[in-house]
């Protein structure tokens, strides 16, 4: 429970802001860090260089003077379908094949919508506390460990998947983080623990992960995990995951659909959460491959302005694209079919060795479909 006034004031704005939950937490270097460095030095973060930032691992390089962390949430459920139901619907449907967009980025940007509430709660500071203080506000953009602080300020605990879990809300849960040198209270009471693990005897995020990712209850290898192979590596992705991917181009959700915790989950009244439409790409949710496939750098670049996938960068969503369609089911010597493969064929001759190498590896799946 928040300890006193100020600290109940500032949960009490947050909640005013949309955020669906806010704890405190003080900036300390929490013993799970310990991990994170083991977990680097087993080159479980692939490329993904930022990670080894040093100010990860110690909060208090991170801001001169950092006393306290502000944790808030927003959930970003939507009410459509979880991929691993649509995917099983997709299976048996006609029409042009289509791709999987992770749940967080059908919508806005959430970088900027966590953005604009977080700032909006960090300049209503200086309201409740008059004296000189510093405030600083992350969305997973900062050398922070949002999901570290969040246990820690009471919001939920660590699952075997490795998401924060919320007992209310489940795992669809941006987290956000005000940094400041202000002293305050924290959500927990001396002695009062984070709340505890209700993982119990369930596994079913690691028998469901399509890649073995998470190697071990609470560990994940990134190198072998669908989001880090479809939007953080820029190289082509090795071939023993190619299959894997199956329809997903941005993303993975899978480990996050079978949780039990995620059955229920709340929905979001944030229209800025709902799948865009784009001319160029249709809706984000089931877009059809063929058209992210076709996609110009220009198209791409208007498309995804203000959305999380233009980490992917175009040539990652084409190569991916490129890759859902050499795992699509085409009826034999369809127009469906016939349109893929000369599509891929012309990607086939890119001058982005990614694109091209994905589009032959699709080309020679889709030329032995079944009959
Ligand atoms: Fe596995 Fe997908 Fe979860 Fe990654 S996001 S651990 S690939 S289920
Ligand atoms: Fe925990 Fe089961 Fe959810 Fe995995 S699927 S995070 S084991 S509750």
């Amino acid at each position: 429970m928040v300890g006193n006034s100020n600290e109940a004031w500032i949960v009490e704005r947050a909640n005013a802001l949309g955020f669906d939950l806010c704890g405190i937490v003080r900036a300390e270097r929490f013993s799970e860090l310990g991990h994170f460095e083991e977990w680097l030095g087993r080159g479980y973060a692939g490329k993904m260089k930022y990670l080894h930032d040093a100010r990860r691992t110690d909060p208090s390089l991170v801001m001169e003077g950092l006393r306290s962390v502000i944790v808030c949430a927003l959930n970003y459920n939507t009410a459509h379908p979880y991929s691993t139901k649509a995917a099983a619907e997709a299976a048996g449907a006609s029409g042009p094949p289509r791709g999987w967009i992770s749940r967080y980025a059908w919508g806005d940007d959430y970088h900027a919508v966590m953005w604009e509430k977080l700032n909006s709660l960090a300049a209503a500071l200086p309201e409740r506390f008059s004296e000189p203080f510093t405030a600083r506000a992350y969305a997973d953009t900062g050398p922070v460990a949002e999901r570290l602080f969040a246990k820690h300020a009471g919001l939920g605990w660590l699952g075997k998947n490795t998401l924060l879990l919320n007992k209310a809300y489940g795992s669809w849960l941006f987290l956000g983080v005000i940094l400041t040198s202000l002293d305050l209270q924290p959500s927990l009471q001396p002695g009062e623990t984070p709340p505890p693990d209700q993982c119990g005897n369930c596994r079913q995020c690691l028998d469901a992960c399509p890649t073995n990712a998470l190697v071990a209850p609470y560990l994940l290898d990134a190198r072998r995990c669908l989001s880090y192979l479809t939007i953080e590596l820029r190289e082509t992705v090795p071939e023993e995951f190619r299959e894997a991917i199956g329809w997903q181009v941005y993303g993975c959700d899978i480990c996050q659909d079978v949780c039990p915790y995620n059955r229920k989950a709340p929905v979001s009244s944030l229209q800025q959460f709902e799948p865009r439409q784009e001319w160029r790409t249709g809706s984000l949710l089931r877009p059809q491959l063929e058209r992210l496939a076709e996609m110009s750098q220009e198209d791409f670049r208007e498309a995804f302005r203000n959305s999380a996938m233009k980490r992917t960068k175009w040539a990652g969503l084409v190569r991916n694209a490129c890759l859902a369609m050499g795992n699509a089911q085409f009826e034999r010597n369809s127009e469906e079919q016939r349109r893929a493969e000369a599509l891929l064929q012309k990607l086939a001759k890119s001058e982005i060795s990614t694109i091209a190498e994905s589009a032959v590896w699709s080309l020679k799946r889709i030329q032995r479909t079944p009959e």
